[in-house]
């Protein structure tokens, strides 16, 4: 697989180099240069299909030029070894789980693939590979169970002080083994900072063989295609022959990701991209003034994006037309008000409890649904991460309610090891060196 910048279409570089590089140096985000569709009739026989088959399909068509048939074969069994069930909540309105993973959140997806990945193409050179991430709660969580006993690999965390949730904070803390996790005391804005000085160190990267786990890595947005087949396999299987996306979206990494399989031949009916009060996009289709501004917090607070990355994919997917992208995808902004109350509301309707950002997802699902007419039009909402992440948001009554998964009683047992910090770079560095 070939990809381009954004930034400059003659900057072309291969899987590897855009994996391990992320960002490409002109600032833009690395696309893939071309893709092809899917067979046709496969996809028609996608309910004979496990959702494992399903990605390794995809990914063998992607991939066909860097990995074999046997080493994706491997990779998949590896990363996709939970499930994505859907979840019917009326008769054609289905929640998708993405949130039966390690961290109990859908980006458990990205950062799997993305650690096989890279292990994969370091395995070649004999360098142990240093994974340095800054987080604010769900990536890094994502990122440290990912890579957790990745043969040659080791993962840094930094994340600030006092700011994660206390689940959060365990799934960073508490492996051990090849992942460190640093508090630092400051904000994720420091973190970031304190890793983008890292990248620029020389004397840094010459005695570590750093990468960066970041966002908009392509590694992580590729699996996130699979589940969007995945759930129109489990659609057709019962009964329907047209489905809908509603996504709930901060950096619009995993709805570019939907784009992307609606590229691969997935036919979509309609793209919903459901925000919190971070309403750059929801702005920018009503107004055509694309203004990105500093980020609010919210309830749905994995979603406080101000100035979505991944957009300029989007809009490069749909070639800037914006009369075609504005017929596929619509994008609504919600309160936190309307927010809790969507939560109360899904609990008292269905007794389903959603975590805030996938009660978002269920808003702007049933305000499309009451616009559509179509019976055999199945709508599908994203669930984007499990409700015990998030248990300061819910009312006491419903905060009971919650049922912890297995792996959060274990965690809950587990050690906190945390390395502590200022905020300040030469400390970060001597202890990197000194730790190395
Ligand atoms: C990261 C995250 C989102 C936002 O996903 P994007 O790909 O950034 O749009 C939504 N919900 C949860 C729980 C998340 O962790």
């Amino acid at each position: 697989m070939k990809l381009y910048s954004t930034n400059n279409h003659q900057n072309i570089v291969d899987f590897q180099q855009a994996v391990f590089q992320s960002l490409p140096e002109d600032n833009g985000l690395y696309m893939p240069l071309s893709v092809e569709k899917l067979n046709q009739d496969w996809i028609k026989s996608i309910q004979n299909y496990s959702f494992q088959e399903i990605a390794k399909k995809i990914s063998y068509e992607l991939l066909k030029a860097e990995f074999s048939e046997n080493e994706i074969n491997d990779l998949i069994d590896e990363v996709i070894n939970f499930p994505a069930p859907l979840v019917f909540l009326e008769e054609d309105l289905a929640v998708l789980e993405l949130f039966h993973g390690p961290s109990f959140a859908f980006k458990d997806f990205g950062a799997r693939f993305m650690s096989r990945v890279m292990a994969h193409f370091s395995r070649k050179e004999d360098q142990l590979l240093d994974v340095l991430v800054a987080t604010s709660g769900d990536t890094g969580g994502a990122v440290a169970l990912g890579f957790l006993g990745v043969e040659g690999t080791r993962v840094t965390i930094l994340y600030p002080k006092g700011k994660v949730s206390p689940i959060q904070e365990l799934q960073l803390t508490a492996n051990g083994n090849n992942i460190r996790a640093i508090e630092i005391e400051g904000t994720f804005d420091d973190c970031q900072a304190l890793v983008k000085q890292a990248f620029l160190d020389k004397d840094l990267i010459g005695r570590l063989n750093l990468t960066s786990a970041n966002s908009i890595n392509i590694a992580r947005l590729i699996p996130q295609s699979f589940y969007y087949f995945e759930a129109f396999a489990e659609a057709k299987r019962k009964g329907f022959e047209k489905i809908s996306f509603v996504v709930p979206s901060g950096n619009f990494g995993n709805i570019t990701a939907g784009i992307l399989a609606s590229i691969l031949g997935l036919e979509v009916k309609q793209f919903v991209a459901a925000t919190n009060a971070n309403d750059t996009v929801p702005h920018f289709l009503e107004t055509n003034t694309y203004s990105p501004k500093s980020s609010v917090q919210t309830l749905s607070n994995a979603m406080d994006v101000g100035s979505p990355s991944n957009w300029v994919r989007v809009m490069e997917f749909f070639e800037h037309d914006l009369h075609v992208l504005k017929k596929k995808l619509l994008s609504k902004s919600y309160s936190d008000d309307e927010t809790l109350k969507a939560i109360n509301e899904i609990h008292e309707k269905y007794n389903y409890i959603a975590c805030p950002h996938t009660a978002i997802a269920w808003l702007a699902a049933k305000e499309y649904q009451a616009t559509k007419k179509d019976k055999s039009e199945v709508t599908v909402f994203l669930s984007t991460a499990h409700p015990c992440k998030f248990p300061d948001v819910f009312p006491v009554h419903l905060r009971d309610k919650i049922i912890n998964p297995k792996e959060v009683k274990e965690l809950k047992l587990k050690k906190s090891l945390k390395v502590e910090m200022k905020n300040n770079f030469s400390e970060l560095k001597e202890w990197l060196i000194r730790n190395n």
